[in-house]
């Protein structure tokens, strides 16, 4: 009743944000046994508080290219929930982005980042512009102008934004200059910056690692591991390339990743360093891996990755990517667990036939929280001027993960759907952002 009642008043403001709607939809279905047991929160409507952003903000972005012709990208940046901590979440640079996009990805920001126990809260941004195809000196001018306008809402105690698809090092590097310039100081205003200015080791690996450890918490409950498991890992750009590197530090095999042109499939196990070289290095394709690997195939259709036999899957591209079929595919192929790098990357229906199944499954807002978790940690050190090192930094990202999977299986727990990690992660991480609300009064 609740849900159908919040679901229309969304529909009916929002019309066209389908992945808004969708991620709102999750969240409120999880926590009706919450609200059921705290009246206060229906009393102080929480809930349709917390779906409307405190400020959402778009802009133009005009720049030109490298033969003077003029182009306007729009930019955005929602600010979504300041309960816990200044605003935190990712820039998404891909021509998909659009508002409803960019407002379902900051609505599970606050409660990923609730989840890490770290004082931030939740927004994110982006542009539909494709740094795919563009040189070095076209990607900064629109950097350069996209943070014309951004830098004057954004600070180190308000917004940190950090990156996300298409947003990596070098947009990161361009996006803080333009800052330092406007501002004319020298903040930790951005997270996932170069190591000799600001930025934190072990974050350019965080999301990866972070995954796999929850995965790794996952299987602990079944006392098993990674160990001989063959792994499906899709997409090759950041999260997808550390999540392999971990995998394989851990034991088991990644056997297939892809990009939005196709898959590979290599039984062997991936060569690492060849994917490294082929996309942080070249940005080429995935298909070239196929071309200089004897033991891969390469299929132009990404989706078919679901098909490939496998032990545990970790989707690691893009919202939507599993759909029931493609998660009928892998629970029939004797997928055991799924672990989400990517944000949302199953579909409601994919979601609820891995739980029906009992596959051992991580949502997105838990499993991925390594990132953004690593991100806080990099403000930690840009406040106190220090640097960790990688195996403190990376101790830390490891017990993080342990305790948001105790976390969510406790929430799951005590509120009547043990082993429901999507119920676990939505309870756990609303709580503390619902209680805080109160505590800061009618704002
Ligand atoms: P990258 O840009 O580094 O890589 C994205 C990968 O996914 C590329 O291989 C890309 O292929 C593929 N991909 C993107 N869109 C599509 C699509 N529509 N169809 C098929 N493949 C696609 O991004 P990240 O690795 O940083 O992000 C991947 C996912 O992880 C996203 O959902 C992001 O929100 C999420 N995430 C990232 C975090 C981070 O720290 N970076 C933190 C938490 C979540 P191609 O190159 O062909 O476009």
């Amino acid at each position: 009743m609740l849900v159908d009642e919040i679901m229309a008043q969304v529909s009916q403001r929002d019309p066209n944000q389908p992945e808004f709607h969708q991620a709102v939809q999750e969240v409120v279905e999880s926590i009706v046994p919450v609200l059921e047991r705290h009246p206060e929160y229906r009393s102080q409507k929480i809930i349709q508080r917390i779906i409307e952003p405190e400020r959402a903000i778009q802009f133009r972005v005009p720049w030109s290219d490298d033969d003077g012709n003029i182009h306007v990208n729009r930019g955005f940046r929602v600010e979504f929930n300041s309960a816990l901590g200044p605003y935190k979440g990712g820039l998404r640079f891909h021509p998909s982005v659009n508002l409803s996009i960019i407002k379902f990805l900051g609505f599970e920001q606050i409660f990923k980042n609730s989840l890490t126990g770290t004082p931030i809260g939740g927004g994110k941004g982006g542009s539909d512009f494709d740094p795919k195809g563009k040189s070095d000196a076209e990607v900064m001018r629109f950097c350069q102008s996209f943070m014309g306008e951004l830098w004057r809402h954004i600070g180190p105690d308000t917004d940190v934004p950090a990156g996300d698809i298409g947003v990596g090092g070098r947009e990161i590097g361009y996006l803080f200059g333009m800052y330092k310039k406007n501002a004319n100081a020298f903040q930790g205003i951005l997270t996932g910056k170069g190591l000799d200015w600001g930025g934190s080791l072990v974050r350019t690996e965080a999301t990866g690692y972070g995954c796999t450890y929850f995965v790794n918490e996952m299987l602990k409950t079944k006392g098993d591991s990674f160990e001989g498991k063959n792994v499906l890992v899709s997409g090759s750009g950041n999260v997808a390339i550390y999540t392999i590197q971990k995998v394989h530090q851990l034991g088991g095999k990644c056997i297939a990743c892809s990009d939005s042109q196709g898959f590979v499939h290599d039984p062997e196990g991936l060569d690492l360093d060849l994917i490294q070289q082929i996309k942080e290095v070249e940005r080429g394709r995935i298909s070239e891996y196929a071309a200089k690997r004897p033991s891969a195939e390469f299929s132009p259709n990404w989706r078919d990755i679901w098909t490939v036999k496998c032990d545990i899957a970790m989707p690691s591209a893009t919202q939507n990517e599993i759909d029931a079929n493609s998660a009928q595919t892998l629970v029939d192929n004797g997928c055991m667990a799924v672990g989400e790098g990517a944000n949302m990357p199953s579909t409601p229906e994919a979601a609820e036939i891995f739980v029906n199944s009992g596959v051992l499954y991580g949502p997105a807002k838990a499993a991925n929280a390594g990132g953004v978790a690593t991100s806080a940690l990099e403000m930690s050190q840009n406040s106190q001027r220090l640097s960790w090192t990688f195996e403190e930094t990376d101790a830390r990202l490891h017990q993080i993960m342990i305790n948001i999977h105790a976390s969510c299986q406790k929430a799951a727990a005590d509120y009547g759907s043990p082993g429901n990690l999507i119920h676990g992660a939505n309870i756990a991480g609303f709580l503390k952002v619902a209680n805080s609300m109160m505590a800061h009064g009618l704002i």
